[in-house]
């Protein structure tokens, strides 16, 4: 028999950022409801997704407000040094987190890891249901209510439906929303490998003109790389046999941690950036990449999808302690005006730095040597970057805020 179930919130996609705006809701008592097309079993599977999150401080921060952090630490890489150059140019721009502001940038971790959290939290939290694998076939908002039909005939009633359903966001396009998009002819090849010596916590991002190459430190002697190259060259070295693929990876690599392997699978992820005309509609709201998709060259995708998570979260919270309606427009006009210039923010900046970058033009590639050198030597423009790579930089929500240590 068909089940019928009335909620606070309905979310539609429970990846990162859906299950993040879920836990921050049901802790506070709102009534959540997350649907997720794919199994948890499939979702939590090696071969799922192999990419692995630099999640800023803030984020971090977030994770430990909501009791998740506990069941990740022992798999996050810690992030305390980053190192950034342009080709083979002996300068180089330099950030040592503890020496600047005395607390790691952030950390690595595998998403699967944090999907993991995730889907051992919800189902235990008092005010969250997860009803997985299963699809919304029909969504109607009105003024008053949102109403949900699944797969399996079950209907779901809420004030207010969340669209986390990633790049091709059903949620966005059933609402006619369109995107602007655009690509960059890159594409990103992302494995692991385990060096000789230890990378001491140092996260290495080399510019070159096919694109930005990554070392990010995983616990251990493991890295994680993020291999960006031109979507033409990307196939061929992604099907080299494990020798040839390891001697393509170790000469852009370098020695300096000693002999490197590559260990498990190579993925590969082609690159684009999107984003949606409007994060709002009748009773909803886009949140992470069904909103904004951007090139991960600074790590910041999951971030600002992390952002607009507690957002969303805090304004329902608020609303819903003051007894008002959590889907009105006013709340969700707050919302795109809390998050729009950010979000746009971040993807005019990973635009800019894609497109500065990623060319081997004689004079862009001297004036960028020059600005990097510039901030390098000037501590309050190095304060500044780490403060904005570790997301602490803007109107955070509250629990992405820092903490007097208790
Ligand atoms: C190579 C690479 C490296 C990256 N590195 C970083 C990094 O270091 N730091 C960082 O912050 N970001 C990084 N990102 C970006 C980050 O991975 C994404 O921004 C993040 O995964 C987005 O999460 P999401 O929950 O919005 O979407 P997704 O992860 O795409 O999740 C969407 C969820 O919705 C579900 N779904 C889809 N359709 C439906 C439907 N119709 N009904 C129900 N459920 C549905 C899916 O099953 C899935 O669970 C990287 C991206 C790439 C490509």
């Amino acid at each position: 028999m068909a089940q019928h179930l009335d909620t606070d919130v309905l979310i539609i996609g429970g990846g990162l950022v859906g299950g993040l705006t879920a836990a921050a809701l049901a802790r506070a008592g709102v009534d959540v409801i997350v649907v997720d097309a794919d199994d948890p079993e499939t979702l939590l599977n090696a071969k799922y997704d192999g990419r692995c999150s630099a999640i800023a401080r803030s984020v971090h921060n977030a994770f430990v407000a909501l009791d998740l952090w506990d069941l990740m630490e022992s798999e996050a890489g810690i992030i305390e040094d980053i190192r950034v150059t342009d080709g083979k140019s002996p300068l180089f721009l330099h950030f040592d987190s503890l020496d600047l502001v005395g607390v790691p940038f952030g950390y690595m971790l595998e998403n699967r890891t944090i999907r993991k959290a995730l889907l051992k939290t919800l189902p235990e939290m008092d005010h969250a249901t997860y009803l997985a694998p299963k699809r919304v076939t029909k969504l109607d908002r009105s003024a008053s209510e949102v109403n949900a039909t699944l797969d399996d005939e079950t209907s779901i009633k809420a004030k207010l439906v969340i669209g986390a359903d990633g790049r091709g966001s059903w949620v966005r396009k059933s609402a006619n929303i369109d995107i602007t998009k655009w690509s960059y002819d890159q594409t990103a090849i992302v494995c692991t490998v385990e060096s000789e010596k230890p990378h001491l916590n140092v996260a290495q991002e080399h510019f070159r003109s096919t694109g930005p190459f990554a070392i990010l430190p995983m616990p251990g002697h493991r890295s994680s790389i993020v291999w960006t190259e031109t979507s033409r060259t990307a196939p061929v070295l992604i099907g080299l046999n494990e020798d040839d693929f390891q001697a393509e990876l170790s000469e852009r690599f370098g020695d300096y941690l000693g002999d490197i392997k590559v260990v498990g699978p190579r993925w590969s992820y082609p690159l684009t950036l999107q984003f949606a005309k409007r994060s709002i509609d009748q009773r909803l709201a886009l949140v992470g990449d069904a909103s904004h998709g951007m090139h991960p060259v600074a790590g910041q995708g999951f971030n600002m999808g992390a952002r607009d998570a507690c957002a969303i979260a805090e304004l329902v919270i608020q609303t819903k302690q003051l007894g008002l309606d959590i889907g009105a427009g006013r709340v969700l006009e707050d919302y795109d005006r809390w998050r729009h210039f950010d979000n746009h923010l971040m993807l005019a900046s990973t635009d800019a730095i894609v497109k500065l970058f990623s060319n081997n033009v004689a004079p862009i590639r001297f004036a960028r040597d020059v600005g990097l050198a510039i901030v390098d030597q000037l501590p309050f423009a190095k304060k500044f970057f780490t403060k904005s790579a570790m997301g602490l930089v803007g109107e955070l929500p509250e629990i992405m805020k820092e903490r007097e240590a208790s």
